[in-house]
């Protein structure tokens, strides 16, 4: 007899990654469509849209419908998600037939935001949909002990927005979102690239000069890049060098913001955990927590532990499906 399948969705706004509890992680790809706006067709998903963005002619648009954390376009999602379970089932053999699902979402998401996204997965043919805070799940992905009561404090920075969240007892003690992370990082090497060199390069191109010498700290050994854009006076190709020290006043802004966001969030703390963040500190996630220095950086800052939890860009997929094994515990799951 065939079982159902047991399935969580980590629903994030750069990428989306699906998890089946007999086969791990079956799918990573970005959130990303490319929409024929003639016809209104799918012409691509995940990682072949990504390769298109900047690309394509005029009628063919890639989309990010998750891009700043919340559902920008329900019907959109709705396809992206289909085409992957669809592709999931196909690829994998996972036994798509009335599965149930867990889709993790961001915490800052409204109630109609998380009945669209219920509505998504429910439309594809799920049994059970369940919805888990975003921060929760990434607790149990980083394999804290979410079920104590202790404050497990968690730092997800991905590229929509940065969730900061306390956990304890299988629920949110408190938890903060902000609409700043890997995009916004981005966005500002474009800025500050065009400001300074006159040059216009695509979110691709930060993207890269981000990942290669972008750097929390400001006193860190000094790198420069090759960076290819386009002239904005003569229109034409330019390729300039660019160091890390540019890159890091580029981000700081960014950075600061997400600092702000942990400093409140464990004000806010109640007295009787604040002792346990003192010993156990808090764990980073989420693909912004791989930028260069950026757990010394924040040591120095909040002066607690920092830890990075193993594989960041898969820990809150990891717990989305884990928790099915927990969701009647979980407080604050939402329906
Ligand atoms: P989301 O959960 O919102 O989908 P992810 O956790 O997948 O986001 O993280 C995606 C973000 O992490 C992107 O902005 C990406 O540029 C950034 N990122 C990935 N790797 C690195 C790196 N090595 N250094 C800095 N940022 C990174
Ligand atoms: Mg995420």
């Amino acid at each position: 007899m065939l079982s159902t399948a047991e399935i969580g969705i980590d629903l994030g706004t750069a990428n989306i990654l699906i998890y089946s509890k007999s086969k791990g992680i079956v799918l990573n790809e970005p959130s990303v469509v490319a929409i024929d706006l003639n016809t209104k067709n799918v012409v691509a998903v995940g990682s072949e849209a990504k390769e298109m963005v900047g690309k394509t002619p005029q009628n063919i648009v890639p989309i990010r419908p998750l891009k700043d954390g919340v559902i920008a376009d329900y019907d959109v999602t709705a396809q992206m998600l289909k085409e992957f379970l669809k592709k999931v089932s196909k690829k994998m053999g996972l036994s798509m037939r009335k599965p149930t699902v867990v889709v993790c979402t961001p915490s800052g998401s409204t109630t109609v935001e998380r009945r669209a996204i219920h509505n998504a997965v429910s439309s594809y043919g799920a049994k059970h949909v369940h919805l888990i805070e975003e921060p929760v799940a990434a607790a149990i992905g980083a394999d804290l002990p979410v079920d104590e009561p202790i404050a497990n404090v968690i730092v997800d920075i991905g590229g929509g927005t940065s969730e900061v969240g306390i956990i304890s007892f299988g629920g949110v003690v408190s938890c903060n979102s902000i609409r700043t992370g890997g995009d916004k990082m981005d966005e500002e090497i474009i800025n500050y690239i065009r400001k300074n060199y006159n040059i216009m390069i695509g979110e691709r191109t930060a993207e890269n000069i981000k990942m290669e010498i972008g750097h929390a700290n400001e006193n860190h050994t000094e790198e420069s890049t090759e960076v290819r854009g386009r002239d904005m006076v003569s229109g034409l190709p330019k390729t300039v060098s660019v160091s890390s020290k540019e890159v890091y006043s580029a981000l700081k802004e960014s950075l600061e913001q997400i600092l702000e966001t942990i400093r409140s969030t464990l004000e806010n703390c109640p007295p009787e955990l604040s002792g346990d963040i003192v010993d156990r500190g808090i764990v980073l996630t989420g693909g912004g927590s791989m930028l260069n220095g950026i757990q010394d950086w924040l040591s120095d800052e909040i002066i607690v532990p920092v830890h990075i939890a193993p594989n960041q860009l898969e820990s809150v997929a990891i717990g989305t499906g884990r928790s099915l094994k927990m969701i009647s515990k979980l407080q604050k799951a939402a329906k």
